[in-house]
């Protein structure tokens, strides 16, 4: 039975696509921050939960010791931090590069020393649209997801060789506790730039995960999901 970790897989994105690779025969596990209600209830569906923050070394190496190799890595964990850059301080500014960037580079080392061995494996990385197009007023959110796209391609072409992938997604407006802060009026302006004028689902996510999955001969592309948000 094939493994698939996903950091911070209780609940949105990171949940949807544990239970997509829990329907394709998976062993899943995945990992949460706080969230200990929803990890409870993921835990219920069959799936191995894990205490984990992605931007602690120890506890990351502590987390591949308990699992064991991994065949699929999703380092979807991230939190996003809304504020125009003159209110933002450096302390913010590590926060999210410690979790966005530096979480996926903790567990990418942990994943492909095993994957090495094998000479096999995929790393997705969850972007973003704005790491694509960059957003206003998430100008430390957008350069911590256009880091992952860098490290996509270039972990894509320095592991090719070794049978491991590498790819991202970017998702565009997801419905998801991250965007719980939204009113309805936000919503309605945002669908009004969407050409496909929704929001976009966990499911849709998960779909482009599992496309990854079984195409053993992409690697180092980038995937949006973002219903045409960054057509230009
Ligand atoms: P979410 O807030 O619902 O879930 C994020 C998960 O990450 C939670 O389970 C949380 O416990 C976990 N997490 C946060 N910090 C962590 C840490 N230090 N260690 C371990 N786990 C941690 O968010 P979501 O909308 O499901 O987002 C998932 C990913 O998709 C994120 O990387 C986010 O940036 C990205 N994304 C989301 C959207 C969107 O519209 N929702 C759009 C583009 C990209």
């Amino acid at each position: 039975m094939k493994t698939i970790l996903i950091t911070g897989g209780v609940r949105g994105i990171g949940k949807s696509i544990a239970e997509k690779f829990l329907k394709k025969g998976y062993r899943v596990c995945v990992t949460y921050s706080k969230d200990e209600s929803s990890a409870s209830a993921t835990a219920a569906l069959g799936i191995e939960t894990y205490h984990a923050d992605v931007s602690n070394e120890l506890a990351v190496q502590e987390l591949f010791e308990k699992i064991g190799d991994v065949d699929v890595l999703v380092n979807n964990a991230g939190i996003s931090l809304i504020k125009q850059i003159q209110d933002v301080d450096y302390a913010e500014f590590q926060k999210v590069m410690s979790v966005n960037v530096g979480g996926a580079f903790l567990c990418s080392k942990a994943a492909v020393k095993k994957m090495l061995d094998k000479k096999s494996g995929l790393i997705v990385n969850v972007s973003s649209v704005w790491g694509e197009v960059g957003g206003s007023c998430e100008s430390v959110y957008s350069a911590s997801k256009a880091a992952l796209l860098g490290f996509t391609k270039a972990l894509a072409k320095e592991l090719g060789y070794s049978g491991i992938r590498v790819n991202s997604v970017s998702p565009g407006v997801i419905d998801t506790p991250m965007n719980a802060h939204f009113t309805k009026e936000d919503l309605a302006l945002i669908k009004e730039e969407i050409p496909m004028r929704r929001l976009g689902y966990g499911e849709d996510v998960a779909n482009a995960v599992a496309y990854l999955e079984e195409n053993d001969y992409v690697t180092g592309i980038d995937l949006p999901v973002n219903g045409g948000f960054s057509i230009v």
